[in-house]
């Protein structure tokens, strides 16, 4: 393990890391090339974080979990975030979901939605989705047309998503659809959708490059009835409460991203120590030992604006949306740039895979696409200044 300054952590923190650090090692890099290599959900592993409380950790002490923003729970979440991502980001993923799907509750909710929902995804029991994006409103959330019409004491709801992660796997599904049309992103509610409503139905599943071990699929809404009191917040408060969650959840990319550059170059350099070529050790050649070291001060530096972040948005501090979206750029760049950097330090050994370098490489893309691309972040950035 590369030894690396750490921010500074409660004992708590530490004692929490070290156990996910611990089970990371022992129980999910051991199997990560098979997850990607079948792109198979890992239900095992699912059951094993559920067991251990980490699910918990996205999830309010009142309703079964352990997070506390007193004890900045946002940090500690996403420190078991970056942990699970240096052997794995598909398992990562499911933390990072249960946060992402249960986080317009823990805002909107009322006290009866969070009672009924947040308990079973503390456990493991249930998992969750978050359905935002459409065929033709991915960045320009404000252009969806999947529609929800008051009838009675239902919602009905007609139209698609793409791109959710978790589809076919999720328990219940936010749903944000227009109400009013006029309205613009003024007239977005969010609802939650049990996964067995009539009509509802996952119409394909993506092949993708990386994280294969997570589903990502469209959805297709029929005339789905979900009963009004399913409703988060008001009507029209749906593109308020998405960006809400949003500013908290791109801290879990940003922690995935940093976890596949740390893991990458914990690989990387241990591998460099041991491969000779014209009878040295890579690392003493100074444009292999370079590498590792810029990967390293990267790592450093987005762990101290990530940390900082998690901690920001758990105080709520003016700008934290800002700050999220600062430690989810530097992350996930530092996560592409590194992984290729890595594959180049184990030569033909990074482009196959029998070594995880190529696979970490393919996982890092994802980190600059989703839940907001670079390019919006930076608009967001540039917009607070
Ligand atoms: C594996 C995976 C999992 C996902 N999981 C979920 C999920 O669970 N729930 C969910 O709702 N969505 C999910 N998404 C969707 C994801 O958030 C979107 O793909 C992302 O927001 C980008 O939207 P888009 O694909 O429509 O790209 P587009 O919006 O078409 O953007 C294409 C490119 O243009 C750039 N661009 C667009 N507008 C601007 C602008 N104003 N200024 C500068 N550049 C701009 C973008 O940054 C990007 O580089 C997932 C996507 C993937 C691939």
């Amino acid at each position: 393990m590369t030894s690396i300054p750490q921010y500074s952590l409660t004992d708590e923190q530490l004692a929490i890391r070290d156990m996910v650090r611990q089970i990371t090692e022992e129980r999910i890099a051991p199997r990560a090339a098979e997850i990607d290599a079948k792109g198979e959900y890992p239900h095992d592993l699912r059951k094993l974080l559920g067991e251990q409380g980490i699910y918990g950790l996205a999830i309010p002490e009142e309703y079964g979990g352990t997070h506390t923003e007193e004890g900045c729970g946002t940090l500690t979440l996403n420190i078991a975030v970056e942990e699970i991502s240096k052997a794995c980001s598909s398992t990562a993923l499911t933390l990072m979901v249960a946060e992402l799907g249960t986080l317009p509750i823990r805002i909107a909710g009322t006290e009866e939605q969070k009672q009924k929902w947040l308990p079973k995804v503390a456990t493991g029991e249930w998992s969750s989705a978050f359905g935002l994006s459409e065929p033709e409103a991915g960045s320009d959330v404000a252009g969806m047309l999947t529609r929800a019409v008051k009838d009675g004491d239902e919602y009905v709801i007609t139209g698609s998503k793409s791109w959710i992660t978790n589809a076919g796997i999720a328990d219940y599904y936010i749903i944000f659809a227009v109400t009013d049309k006029e309205a613009k992103h003024k007239g977005i509610s969010a609802f939650v959708m049990e996964a067995d409503r009539p009509g509802f139905a996952v119409t394909s599943l993506e092949h993708k490059m990386g994280i294969k071990g997570s589903p990502t699929g469209s959805l297709s809404f029929d005339e789905v009835r979900i009963p009004a009191e399913n409703l988060l917040g008001n009507e029209g408060e749906g593109f308020k409460i998405a960006m809400q969650t949003l500013d908290r959840s791109r801290l879990g990319v940003a922690a995935q991203g940093l976890g596949i550059a740390q893991g990458a170059l914990d690989y990387a350099s241990a591998y460099a120590k041991e491969r000779k070529a014209f009878g040295k050790v890579l690392t003493e050649f100074q444009a292999v030992s370079g590498k590792l070291a810029d990967a390293a001060i990267g790592c450093a530096a987005g762990r101290e604006l990530l940390y900082k972040a998690a901690c920001g948005v758990d105080r709520q501090d003016p700008g934290f949306g800002a700050m999220s979206s600062m430690a989810k750029v530097f992350c996930a760049d530092h996560a592409m740039k590194t992984t290729v950097e890595m594959v180049q330090v184990l030569g033909g050994s990074g482009y196959v895979v029998e070594y995880p370098m190529e696979r970490f490489m393919r996982d890092a893309k994802i980190t600059q696409i989703y839940e907001g691309a670079q390019e919006i972040q930076r608009v967001v950035i540039a917009r607070s200044l």
